[in-house]
């Protein structure tokens, strides 16, 4: 049985298009031969931040790196575009990871970390699977899928913001949450990445707790429940993440 748990971006203006169309059609993705039974809520608001866009050249700022981990659990993940990809833009999707990285490193308060990545294309066997660097975001833009007791995440492009990565790895690890939250939308308290995007995607980088939780799930419960990790926890520059292009 699989789960997939999309997030859902689309322009505000859109928002009751999507909405009748992802109610009406079945969920795009990279495991179509299993339909899901969980159907897909959009999202206000807009995609906010890309990185650098269209961009050429790093993939988004904010990398940070050097920190110590201390005694944060690792997560060394393998990503895979599917198409073939020039040398510049798997270099581009580096960036990408990187800025995933420390948004994911603020996420899980300096808990977690991506530590060593590799970085592959023309196949679809990661537990990151890219359909393009720089192809269109589809609909949805990203889901996480659970079959065999894993989980693998596919990201229809790599400039999609780091909320939508940060969202399904929610999903798939950090909770793991195995509902929707797309209503917890506290922007003056900056959460909750399982939320819906709203805008200001790249930098959105906080999981809804007792306190500012608007919705229903109170992430940081859960996560503290898996994890056992404080909260506030203690932060502090992200560590480096290396990404190995094979
Ligand atoms: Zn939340
Ligand atoms: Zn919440």
């Amino acid at each position: 049985m699989k789960h997939k748990f999309p997030v859902i971006f689309a322009r505000s203006g859109l928002l009751i298009l999507f909405l009748a169309l992802m109610i009406s059609l079945p969920l795009m993705g990279c495991s179509k031969k299993h339909k899901s039974s969980r159907g897909a809520v959009p999202a206000t608001g807009t995609p906010g931040g890309t990185g650098t866009g269209t961009g050429t050249g790093t993939g988004g700022g904010g990398n940070g790196g050097g920190g110590n981990p201390g005694d944060a659990n690792e997560l060394d993940l393998s990503w895979t575009v599917k198409e073939d990809t020039s040398q510049a833009d798997m270099e581009y999707m580096v960036g990408r990871i990187k800025t995933y990285a420390n948004n994911f490193w603020i996420g899980c308060e300096g808990q977690a970390y991506l530590r060593d990545q590799t970085l592959s294309c023309g196949s679809s066997g990661g537990n990151v699977v890219i359909d393009s660097v720089k192809g269109p975001m589809k609909q949805p833009p990203a889901m996480c899928s659970f079959g065999g007791g894993q989980w693998t995440i596919w990201l229809s492009t790599g400039e999609i913001a780091s909320h939508g990565f940060l969202h399904e790895i929610g999903h798939g690890w950090v909770g793991p949450f195995s509902s929707e939250e797309y209503n917890c939308m506290n922007q003056g308290a900056g959460v909750c990445i399982q939320a819906a995007m709203y805008g200001g995607g790249e930098g959105f980088n906080k999981w809804c707790d007792t306190e500012n939780c608007v919705s229903h799930q109170e992430c940081w419960t859960k996560i503290q429940a898996t994890h056992s990790w404080a909260h506030p926890g203690p932060g502090g520059t992200s560590p480096t993440c290396n990404v190995t292009i094979q």
